[in-house]
């Protein structure tokens, strides 16, 4: 059973009551002001920012019962019992609503805890169980509905008429509605971009006969910690039909997209993977054209060794609408939660990311840029090209005693940092067998792990 009957009360340009002159009636006459009501302030001693306040009209006096008259809602938030318990008897006599800050027994109703996305309003209670559990949903609510959301509303409300007028059906009107406010519509919308999601809408519109929600979002989903995820990531995750994933994104990364939403693995294997990249793109392409919302979903950002560039490609030939959203790329990722800072005034002014596999499956990079002095060099996909790239970074003039390090399964439970030297760390990579995936990372800065991994809850070895 509810202890209680929410509910939104419209109180614009009625009269409520605040009895109490300090900080917490400053703060109840502010909602009640936000909400379009006039304000009546009573107490002996009124605050200042209280009395400065638009529309309030404050009573220096001790609260009476004559104060009631004309009020439609009363909040009392004096620190004095008697008088709170005299104004609860004396609105619940006159039937007002009544509330008693921090005084459930005395009230007739509660203020809820608020999310307000206006014209999209949350209210949410613990009933006065437990102000830190409303505190903690906060959070919760916060990150799940983000801020434009309030944007998005309006944005619904500005066409709700015209699309009624032209899907007359409501079955295919509710469908219409999914599709633009889950879709890329909603996402311009967020954005800020509404010209082009009107646009899109339009378009919608237009060819409303053949109603399709066949998109591909292309999520970047980090390195491997879940808490490396983006919002826009997690909420695309949560509204896909079906999941296209490879072994680079972490179990956990997985378990979190929607649970009734079909799960495709695709996983790749190091070498040989050139045919399997078109099977992939044409997966996608299928998936959309039978009206799927397709989430391919890639480890560390899309578009840095993602090969998120090639899938999109065929999308757009084929017009299908896509989204691409940024992920915390592997360097980026593995570096912050092994302690060991990209760019560092005294050791390095530029950092480049490398990959060590390339197509044809050779190492061969520009060894001369590489080995400059003071930059920091981050090797993707480079382990198995370990000894070469030691070899030919010397013999390019990097000295052999250069900080280098590899980084295993990077953010995850399984991380492990291994360091040495260019002339050092392949044999303590033969020795130690590193598992996939590693990040190599080579710089002065790699130094710098030693005086800060101490502080990082992942720090090892
Ligand atoms: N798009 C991805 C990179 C894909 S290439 C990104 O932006 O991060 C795959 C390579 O990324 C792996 O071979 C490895 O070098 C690196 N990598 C990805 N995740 C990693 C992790 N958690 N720890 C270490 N290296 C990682």
């Amino acid at each position: 059973m509810m202890d209680f009957l929410p509910i939104f009360l419209n109180v614009k340009g009625k009269l409520c009551l605040v009895v109490g002159g300090g900080e917490v009636a400053a703060r109840k006459a502010g909602v009640l002001l936000d909400a379009g009501a006039k304000v009546r302030v009573v107490a002996p001693q009124i605050k200042g920012s209280l009395l400065a306040q638009q529309g309030v009209e404050s009573i220096v006096a001790r609260f009476d019962a004559l104060h009631l008259e004309g009020i439609a809602l009363v909040i009392a938030a004096t620190d004095d019992r008697s008088i709170n318990q005299q104004v609860s008897e004396q609105a619940h006599a006159r039937n007002i609503p009544v509330n008693v800050v921090d005084d459930p027994e005395l009230c007739s109703f509660i203020m809820p805890a608020i999310l307000d996305r206006s014209p999209l309003m949350v209210a949410f209670s613990s009933g006065g169980a437990s102000p830190v559990l409303t505190r903690m949903m906060r959070g919760m609510l916060e990150s799940m509905i983000p801020q434009n959301y309030s944007r998005l509303a309006a944005f619904a409300e500005r066409f709700r008429q015209q699309v009624k007028q032209r899907v007359t059906n409501p079955a295919k009107r509710r469908i219409f509605w999914e599709n633009a406010l889950e879709g890329v519509v909603a996402e311009k919308v967020l954005t800020g971009d509404e010209n082009s999601a009107e646009a899109m809408l339009q378009k919608m519109l237009e060819d409303e006969d053949n109603i399709q929600r066949g998109e591909v979002y292309l999520v970047g989903a980090g390195p491997g910690d879940p808490d490396l995820l983006t919002f826009r990531a997690l909420r695309l995750m949560q509204k896909a039909d079906v999941v296209v994933y490879d072994n680079l994104v972490s179990k956990p990364i997985v378990e979190m997209t929607r649970r009734d939403a079909e799960r495709i693995f695709v996983g790749k294997k190091r070498a040989d993977h050139t045919l399997r990249q078109e099977e992939i793109n044409a997966l996608l392409v299928r998936l959309a054209k039978d009206g799927k919302r397709v989430l391919r979903l890639k480890g560390g950002d899309p578009f840095i060794f993602g090969r998120g560039g090639e899938e999109i490609e065929t999308l757009a030939a084929e017009g299908i609408p896509f989204q691409v959203v940024p992920g915390i790329t592997a360097a980026s990722g593995v570096a912050s939660y092994a302690g060991i800072p990209l760019t560092h005034r005294d050791y390095a002014q530029s950092c480049m990311f490398v990959t060590g596999h390339l197509k044809d499956g050779t190492m061969n990079l520009d060894w001369a840029a590489l080995a400059r002095p003071k930059q920091t060099v981050v090797v993707y996909m480079g382990l198995h090209g370990l000894d070469t790239l030691c070899a030919q970074l010397i013999a390019h003039g990097m000295p052999e005693t250069t900080p280098i390090a590899i980084v295993q399964q990077g953010t995850t439970r399984n991380q492990r940092v291994f360091t040495g030297t260019l002339h050092t760390l392949p044999g303590i990579a033969k020795r130690e067998q590193p598992q996939a995936p590693t990040l190599i990372i080579i710089g002065g800065v790699v130094k710098l792990r030693e005086k800060l991994q101490w502080f990082h809850p992942q720090g090892d070895e």
